[in-house]
């Protein structure tokens, strides 16, 4: 990245020519592309020349987000999708065939669990490991084993993964190391400093920020020699070797799939990126104050945070991350009934979404992950009192003023 991060973003737009001299890349609708000269068209179909065919594949505004998501992790192509979860199940629909094996951390997204689930019935199968250790990562290795799926800091349960270690371990196995990088945001950590090949964001979450667009994002790093894997169709050589990723990404999860981010969206995450940094240092900050509040309170048994020195990877994610995020978990005293304590927050909103400006809060084991059983949340560790915190950007006293008078009541 040519300049700091935020200055970075915020100039990415005039690096292109742009329409009218806008200081936005503009919001194009338009679904169809027409050519003067048909030659043109068949060109761009071949990826012979570049430019757009058809709203499915991409739209200049969004491929604009995609050049900044790319500056941001310091990559060298991203593809955008509707989702984060889009763009995690394209990523498995495209690099996958049956067969193929993967390690993945136990502790995951509620719905990626799920949709690793539905991969194990279609024959590519999926092994769950704890990651605080990469030993656990080395010993689930087998010989069909393609690639390795982490995330950084586990929600809700905020664990985090042996990240450099286990990029260590994956080049000497020559394995795709996918990282779900929503949780810190490329403003807190770039996974590529610890060799992975593939980096997933929701930008539904702190990238866009507001809660009001959803959208997805794998960025190729550029690190994963492609020409060493076996799934690349042989269709889809004829681009420089670094790009048979992300193509194939793009073809086989993007063209195929159809879970497009549309140009209005994407517009609406690109504007919310250039606070990026802002809002995660304020939220973050606020995360760290409310979190030792917390842990000093007595009808609070527990806090996870990676902030606290007793967080059990308190000191590596000192090492690998710019500050310890805005995500945590508490469970509350016995006796505590955590839907009336949510009830008696004033200011804090009972809501699934985290990464928002705003703090929320929900009830984990009763909602997301209610569908997968109390078996599966022992082994994850989720306990049945667990409340999920996604610290926004009020202002400090304010919130820590509401969870004080929450608790005084209960
Ligand atoms: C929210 C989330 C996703 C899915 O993103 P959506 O945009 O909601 O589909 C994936 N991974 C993690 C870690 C998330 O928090």
């Amino acid at each position: 990245m040519k300049n700091g991060f935020t200055t970075a973003i915020l100039h990415s737009d005039l690096e292109a020519p742009i329409e009218h001299f806008s200081v936005h890349k503009p919001m194009h609708a338009a679904v169809a592309f027409g050519y003067p000269d048909s030659r043109e068209l068949a060109k761009v179909f071949k990826g012979e020349a570049a430019g757009y065919a058809y709203g499915r594949q991409g739209n200049p505004t969004t491929a604009a987000l995609e050049s900044k998501v790319s500056k941001m992790e310091d990559g060298i192509a991203t593809a955008c999708f509707a989702t984060g979860m889009a763009a995690i199940a394209s990523t498995f629909v495209a690099l996958l065939r049956a067969g193929d094996h993967v390690v993945s951390s136990s502790f995951l997204f509620g719905n990626t669990n799920s949709l690793f689930g539905t991969f194990n019935t279609w024959g590519a199968e999926i092994s769950f490991v704890d990651p605080t250790d990469v030993d656990n990562v080395a010993r689930a290795i087998r010989p069909n084993t393609r690639m390795v799926f982490v995330e950084t800091i586990a929600n809700p349960r905020t664990q985090i993964a042996d990240l450099t270690r286990i990029g260590e371990l994956c080049v000497e196995h020559n394995l795709i190391y996918v990282v779900d990088n929503t949780m810190t945001s490329p403003y807190l950590y770039r996974p590529k400093k610890d060799q992975a090949s593939l980096v997933i964001n929701s930008l539904t979450k702190y990238i866009g920020g507001h809660g009001n667009a959803l959208g997805g994002a794998v960025t190729d790093t550029g690190l994963y020699d492609w020409t060493k894997y076996s799934n690349i169709y042989d269709n889809y050589k004829n681009a420089r070797p670094a790009m048979w990723g992300i193509q194939q990404i793009r073809k086989k999860g993007l063209r195929d799939v159809g879970a497009t981010l549309a140009a209005e969206p994407a517009h609406r995450i690109a504007t919310g990126a250039e606070t990026l940094a802002l809002r995660i240092e304020k939220s973050s900050g606020n995360a760290l104050a409310l979190a030792r509040f917390l842990a000093g309170h007595p009808k609070v048994t527990k806090v996870y945070y990676p902030g606290l020195d007793d967080h059990p990877q308190h000191k590596l994610a000192g090492e690998l991350f710019k500050c310890y995020g805005a995500l945590m978990s508490i469970e509350l005293a016995d006796g505590i009934d955590c839907f009336d304590f949510l009830n008696r927050l004033e200011l804090v909103i009972s809501s699934s979404h985290l990464g928002d400006n705003r703090t929320l809060a929900i009830p984990i084991a009763q909602t997301i992950y209610w569908e997968m059983g109390a078996a599966r949340r022992a082994e994850m560790g989720i306990a049945e009192s667990l409340i999920r915190l996604s610290i926004g950007i009020e202002d400090t006293d304010d919130l820590l003023g509401d969870f004080r008078q929450a608790l005084e009541k209960s």
